[in-house]
């Protein structure tokens, strides 16, 4: 059998940070379970654009869809702020998702136990909570036309179109039933299927792929009455499947009821490949974090637990993802913090490379 691929894109700012610590984990994956990964590495953002004078070039675009998966570090930083538009970093991550074509954007919000009293609301409500939201990334009002900025009488119109179809539901509905079959079952679908036609759609099409998936338990909620649900009992819910303008909220708000940005990972997914698992790109929430690049602060737990995604939603190895987000819980409940998980003063921050030392040993401890 051959090793599953990863493409690892480190970018710039923290990216090569973080990311030097989920090599270490991708080592200790190799040396003690026997479980190796064929791991490329290529340049993605400001540091392509310093090379190729582009922020993706063709040759990492075409690595990119061939891989098993690719995981990202962060892209951008101040001294990139003033090129032009079509060569900016952001513009080398945007290409990923495009050509990749990954619709289904997942971002879990998972709280772990040590960092509850980091929530703004109350630990009851957010501690052992562990939910999924599922947003639909490349149709709907972001990208329907027309759009734009018109003339109409003597003043000006807005305008932008909330548009799906049919296949575009179906597909994202499946990747979401998929997530719920590999996690608690419970799949909750949200639209305004009281005020909008494309929420009308929406339900009906996640309630006719919900025939195929017998066993996840599928309800339905008007989009504002789950952002009330989301704050009230976060508990509830197992997966979330929403469009791109309510899972851009709702993601948001789901993500800092746990803490820090520090923490959030992300999945993005796209259709199966040949090999039957879907194109993915895995990459933490945050971004490239200028003001304290280099530094050796950065918190790397955000881009580990996209790693830990990785194995489990690109690799099948739902058990060793386990592994790697308890060991991340465990170095947390033994008071290893960086900067920024401390809320008080008088204690030292661990480093970048000691939280991912603190991690490569809880994970020995865990054999
Ligand atoms: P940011 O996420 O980089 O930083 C926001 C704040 O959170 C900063 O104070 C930073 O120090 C802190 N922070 C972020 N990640 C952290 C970590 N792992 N550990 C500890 N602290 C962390 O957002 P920003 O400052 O708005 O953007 C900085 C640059 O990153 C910009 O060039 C922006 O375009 C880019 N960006 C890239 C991505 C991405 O690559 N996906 C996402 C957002 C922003």
């Amino acid at each position: 059998m051959t090793n599953p691929s990863l493409l690892i894109l480190p970018g710039d700012g923290i990216g090569p940070e973080v990311m030097t610590e989920v090599r270490k984990i991708i080592d200790w994956f190799g040396a003690k379970r026997g479980i190796t990964f064929d791991v490329s590495e290529d340049l993605v953002g400001g540091c392509a654009y310093d090379k190729h004078g582009t922020p993706l070039h063709d040759d990492t675009m075409a690595k990119a869809q061939e891989v098993d998966a690719v995981l990202l570090g962060a892209v951008g930083g101040p001294k990139y702020d003033n090129l032009d538009f079509s060569v900016k970093p952001e513009r080398g991550l945007l290409r990923l998702r495009k050509e990749m074509d990954l619709f289904s954007n997942l971002r879990p919000a998972q709280c772990f136990d040590a960092l509850a009293d980091f929530s703004s609301l109350k630990k009851d409500v957010v501690a052992g909570l562990d939910i999924m939201i599922v947003r639909e990334l490349t149709s709907g009002v972001y990208f329907g036309e027309p759009r734009g900025i018109f003339e109409e009488g003597n003043e000006r119109v807005g305008i932008n179109t909330q548009r799906y179809t049919e296949s575009e539901i179906d597909r994202v509905a499946r990747s979401a039933f998929d997530l719920a079959m590999k996690r608690g079952k419970k799949l909750c679908s949200m639209e305004k299927a009281n005020v909008m036609e494309s929420g009308i759609l929406w339900r009906e099409v996640v309630t006719e792929v919900g025939k195929d998936y017998p066993e996840v338990e599928l309800s339905h909620m008007y989009a504002d009455a789950g952002a009330m649900q989301l704050t009230r009992w976060p508990k509830q819910f197992d997966v979330i499947v929403t469009d791109n303008l309510f899972g851009d909220l709702l993601s948001d708000l789901a993500a800092m009821l746990t803490g820090s940005l520090g923490m959030l990972p992300s999945a993005s997914l796209g259709a199966p490949m040949d090999n039957g698992r879907p194109k993915a790109l895995y990459e933490p929430v945050h971004g490239s974090a200028p003001d304290i690049a280099g530094q050796g602060k950065a918190n790397p737990c955000a881009c580990i637990l996209s790693f830990a995604m990785a194995l489990r939603y690109s690799f099948d190895m739902g058990e060793e993802a386990t592994r790697v987000e308890q060991a991340v819980n465990k170095v947390l409940g033994d008071g290893v913090r960086t900067a920024d998980l401390l809320n008080e003063e008088g204690i030292t921050p661990a480093t970048t490379a000691e939280m991912g030392d603190a991690v490569i040993a809880a994970l020995d401890a865990s054999l």
